[in-house]
C-alpha cells in the first residue's frame, strides 16, 4: 500500500507535476499542480483550482504595493494645489482601487 502510494507520487513527478507542499483533504496525500489543475497524487481527486502558496505570496506583494501606491496617491492629492492635476490623481486612485477589488474577489 505504501509502495503503491509512493509510485503514484513518483509517477506524478515524472509526468511533470509540481509538488505544492499542500495536502489532500481526503487522503492527506501530497497535492500537485498538474496541467493547471490541483491534483492529489494518491487518490487522484481534483480539487478546485486553489491558489498555490506562490500565488498567495505574489498576490500579497501586489496588494501591499497597491496599498502603498494608494497612500502615496492620497498624499499627492492632499498636497496638490494644481487643480488640473486633480482629475488625473483621482483617476489613478480609482483604477488602483478597482484592481484591489478585483484581487479580493479573485
Ligand atoms: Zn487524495
Amino acid at each position: 500500500m505504501k509502495e503503491k502510494k509512493l509510485s503514484k507520487i513518483t509517477g506524478m513527478l515524472l509526468a511533470g507535476g509540481k509538488m505544492l507542499g499542500m495536502h489532500c483533504t481526503t487522503c492527506m496525500g501530497p497535492l500537485f499542480e498538474y496541467q493547471g489543475k490541483i491534483v492529489c497524487a494518491v487518490c487522484g481527486e481534483k480539487t478546485k483550482p486553489a491558489k498555490t502558496e506562490t500565488e498567495v505570496t505574489q498576490l500579497k506583494k501586489v496588494k501591499e504595493a497597491l496599498h502603498a501606491k494608494l497612500d502615496s496617491l492620497a498624499e499627492q492629492l492632499a498636497k496638490e494645489t494644481d487643480q488640473t492635476k486633480t482629475p488625473e490623481l483621482l483617476e489613478n486612485i480609482k483604477s488602483t482601487l478597482e484592481v484591489l477589488k478585483k484581487l479580493d474577489e479573485g
